[in-house]
């Protein structure tokens, strides 16, 4: 039997606040360990923490992007649990009262992943296991986080890595996170439970924790359906548990059973005042969003004509967008900008992490004042092409790598070209008189030879023709 797999996220995202929630100690990943903190976020007797406004935006922001509703009353709870990575021995969570209700993320497909809630709370220390010891960096104790939990409604694994895909494009287009898996500023709990088809009720779950990259998240529920799957088809029972994946061997094995919300004996953050915010503070934010990664890629095809798939490349970058936008502004074609950036600047800046950040040696007006050149006649695509791979090597401007005879359209005198074509590919000459339209790429390919390409295409067509039909 073939069962259904029934998934539900609960993802963490690192918002990118410069200070952490309660205190001003730094966000900055890495540095010395335990250089990061204070008395507020490593919990000690006397301090009080105060809450950062900004987190509060940031996760606000984040609610809206995923089309949630913002609670305009909201609270912080203490979360109790006892592990070396908390000194307080609780963590500031929300509880019953989180910032965001309801949501959703739309796949590919068409089908939607609901969002059961996003709340707000801090993160925990890192634990390093070196020489049989356990060492704790309190670094990330206290960098703001959201939680969005996703209802049950993912049904695979390749499911599961696209909604986590949009969730990081939505959340890095919107400024709240950087959402870096390997950085663990992205990362996810999976829950998932089999059920045979058409059944009406959920089968037991199990949660695998802190999944940090999205081949660990496939690979997870891949095993963890083999392994349910061979305890139900034996006759046993899943046991709801927390297990632990392994991303050397692939699988996931068991650390404790599942723990209830009333084992955390959450009970209100004294404190820390409520989080209350007004109808005007919440469209203020919703204002201040920017254009989101679908809506853009929509405007490039529908409005300027970008093919779909390199509208999807560029989209897909915040950085990458605004650029190509300053590159094409008041061009003639946005399509020639979209092409270079997805070829040639592509090809040059190939990882994800540096179109990311996209430093290109090449300023988008300088990649614009190339394109006019093109635009303007002076040099051909092919010239731009290959003036552009020098650029981006040189870091120089078009004007500075181009030759005054290479700018100098009157350096290629057009008619004398064609005439010369003509004379020398006497059987093309004579094919496209008598009516083989196709004849006359040769007499072009001819005379962009001897040109060495920089005589305009368009122009040399037209004297072409006009030639032809003169005898
Ligand atoms: P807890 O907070 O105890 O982990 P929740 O009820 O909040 O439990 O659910 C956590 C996550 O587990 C949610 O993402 C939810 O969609 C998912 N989930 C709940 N029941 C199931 C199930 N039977 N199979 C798979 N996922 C489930
Ligand atoms: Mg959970
Ligand atoms: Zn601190």
């Amino acid at each position: 039997m073939k069962w259904e797999t029934v998934i539900g996220l609960e993802t963490h995202v690192e918002l990118s606040t410069k200070s952490k929630i309660f205190c001003g100690c730094t966000t900055a990943f890495g540095g010395e360990p335990n250089t990061h903190c204070c008395p507020v976020c490593t919990g000690q007797p006397g301090s009080l923490p105060v809450l950062n406004r900004q987190a509060v935006e940031y996760a606000v922001k984040a609610g809206l992007v995923l089309n949630c509703r913002i609670n305009k009353y909201s609270r912080m709870d203490r979360k109790h649990y006892v592990y070396p990575d908390l000194p307080k021995a609780y963590q500031i969570s929300q509880y019953d009262r989180p910032l965001c209700t309801g949501g959703y993320v739309e796949l590919k497909n068409g089908r939607r992943i609901n969002i059961t809630r996003i709340h707000i709370e801090e993160d925990a220390g890192k634990l390093i296991h070196a020489g049989g010891k356990v060492l704790v960096d309190y670094n990330r104790g206290g960098v703001p986080l959201i939680e969005i939990v996703s209802e049950p409604d993912i049904r695979s694994a390749e499911e599961a890595v696209e909604y986590l895909e949009k969730l990081q494009l939505t959340l890095r287009a919107a400024g709240v996170s950087d959402c870096r898996m390997q950085e663990g500023s992205l990362r996810c709990d999976v829950n998932i439970s089999l059920r045979a088809p058409g059944a009406s009720s959920y089968g037991t779950r199990c949660e695998i924790k802190n999944l940090n990259s999205f081949v660990s998240v496939a690979s997870a529920i891949e095993h963890e359906y083999e392994r349910q799957r061979d305890i139900l088809e034996s006759g046993g029972v899943v046991e709801q548990e927390t297990r632990r994946y392994d991303a050397y061997s692939g699988e996931t094995s068991a650390m404790r059973g599942k723990e209830n919300a009333d084992d955390y004996r959450y009970f209100r953050e004294p404190d820390i005042i409520s989080i209350v915010l007004t109808d005007e503070e919440i469209e203020a934010l919703r204002a201040s969003l920017p254009e989101l990664p679908d809506a853009r890629k929509r405007r490039y095809v529908d409005v300027l004509g970008i093919p779909e798939a390199d509208a999807a490349m560029i989209a897909k970058y915040r950085r990458v967008s605004d650029y190509f936008e300053a590159a094409s502004y008041q061009t003639a074609s946005p399509r020639i900008a979209a092409t270079f950036i997805v070829t040639s600047m592509f090809s040059f800046i190939s990882t994800e992490a540096a179109r990311e950040e996209w430093l290109p040696p090449v300023s988008a007006e300088q990649l614009r004042e190339l394109i006019l050149l093109m635009e303007a006649g002076k040099i051909n695509r092919n010239v731009a092409k290959q003036t552009l791979s020098r650029m981006l090597e040189t870091g120089k401007s078009a004007a500075e790598l181009l030759s005054p005879e290479e700018l100098e359209p009157a350096g290629v005198d057009v008619d004398a070209l064609c005439r010369k074509a003509i004379a020398e590919n006497a059987a093309a000459a004579s094919d496209y008189r008598g009516g083989k339209e196709k004849a006359l790429k040769a007499l072009i390919g001819a005379v962009m030879k001897e040109s060495r390409g920089r005589a305009p295409a368009a122009e040399v067509e037209a004297s072409l023709k006009e030639l032809l039909s003169k005898t």
